[in-house]
């Protein structure tokens, strides 16, 4: 609303002529309007294994909606790693996190095992507040890429300690035992994170009742199950909630317009096309979709709010084939593992353009960081 009424007060001096108002001169330091051409926060919604056939069948049998429409720019990446055209979810979201291309299972790290930063990290100390959730435990491939180095997606209790290295504010996911009932060390990295200002809850109490008795809370961590969290069809219900309680605890703590970043995983669509299980594809991703539509409901009332929508890689060579209808379709699946195909993006907010075209999953890192003007 300020910088509402400050373009009206210019518009009366000058005229709003916004190409002139983004090229500051000596007299009129309009740095407020060159700022305002790029957005505040970041939110990256990444469904696992969400290719095309998934993102099909989840809208033709979501009765042919997906919040998806709702986009303004769109763009495909490749997904390939340095090991095979195939990639894992570990290289991919390293190449998401940090702008590198590396090997299956590399979480944070080049090819060469060394940690490179992420858009976390980076956020973190240009002071901007970071948060993680996701429906498969936190230290899953896909989020411990933006917060964790490690040459193995498999060293899970050494990906939980990374939790301590950053200041992250909030993270909500699976995985409490690689936390408190460690196998390598009697570690108990939720005491840990107590001590460094952390409130921690568990799955022994409901995720919402948490949330609501903390929204004070300086920091906030939520560990969702002991392991794995179970699918959405089997009464998974906190998704949803910590993605919009994600977007409101961040959002009130972004200090001095320093923004947020926020990435947020539908992880069990990956799972579903692992499992050749069409149903279970279809539920995680209506889930995964209204948490696109309440995003996009929060940011295009904020204004100042990039939001994208992409997927590490296609899972199954799921398609649809000829005899389906809207309502009951004949899907195929052509393996259990992931599949090679280009991946869409979808962008909508300050800089969404810089998302339309073809090129590499690395360039997504490379984009936020230039939509952010890093
Ligand atoms: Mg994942
Ligand atoms: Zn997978």
């Amino acid at each position: 609303m300020k910088r509402f009424l400050f373009c009206i007060g210019l518009f009366m001096l000058f005229g709003c002529d916004t190409k002139k108002m983004s090229q500051p001169t000596p007299e009129t330091e309009m740095n407020e309007f060159v700022f305002e051409t790029k957005p505040q926060n970041i939110i990256l919604l990444i469904g696992d294994g969400m290719g095309i056939g998934q993102i099909t069948a989840g809208t033709y049998l979501n009765g042919n909606k997906t919040a998806l429409s709702r986009f303004t720019h769109m763009g495909l990446h490749k997904p390939y790693s340095t090991t095979s055209l195939i990639t894992d979810s570990a290289a991919a979201a390293t190449s998401f996190a940090s702008g590198v291309k590396t090997f299956n299972g590399a979480i944070g790290v080049d090819m060469d095992s060394m940690p490179v930063p992420t858009f976390l990290e980076e956020a973190e100390q240009k002071g901007m507040v970071t948060g993680l959730v996701a429906s498969s435990t936190i230290v899953h491939a896909t989020p411990a890429a933006f917060i964790a180095h490690n040459a193995s997606r498999r060293n899970y209790e050494e990906i939980a300690e990374d939790f301590l290295k950053t200041e992250i504010e909030y993270f909500v996911g699976g995985g409490k035992k690689f936390f408190d009932r460690r196998d390598k060390d009697e570690r108990n990295l939720i005491k840990e994170l107590e001590a460094k200002g952390y409130t921690m809850g568990t799955y022994l109490e409901e995720f919402k009742d948490f949330y609501k008795a903390n929204t004070s809370a300086k920091k906030m961590g939520f560990l969702t199950a002991d392991k794995d969290p179970l699918p959405v069809s089997q009464g998974r219900d906190y998704l949803i909630p910590a993605a919009s309680n994600g977007i409101r605890f961040l959002s009130q703590r972004s200090m001095d317009n320093n923004g947020f970043f926020l990435m947020v995983e539908g992880s069990q669509i990956d799972w579903g096309g692992h499992a050749n299980d069409e149903n279970y594809i279809v539920t995680e991703f209506i889930e995964f979709d209204k948490i696109i539509e309440e995003t996009l409901d929060w940011a295009e009332k904020d204004g100042n709010t990039l939001v994208i929508v992409t997927a590490d890689h296609e899972t199954g060579g799921f398609t649809l084939q000829p005899g389906s209808q809207m309502d009951s379709l004949v899907t195929t699946f052509t393996s259990t593992k992931h599949s090679g195909d280009f991946i869409p993006v979808f962008a909508k907010g300050p800089k969404a353009e810089l998302f339309s075209g073809i090129y590499e999953n690395t360039a997504i890192y490379d984009k936020m960081r230039e939509a952010m003007g890093w």
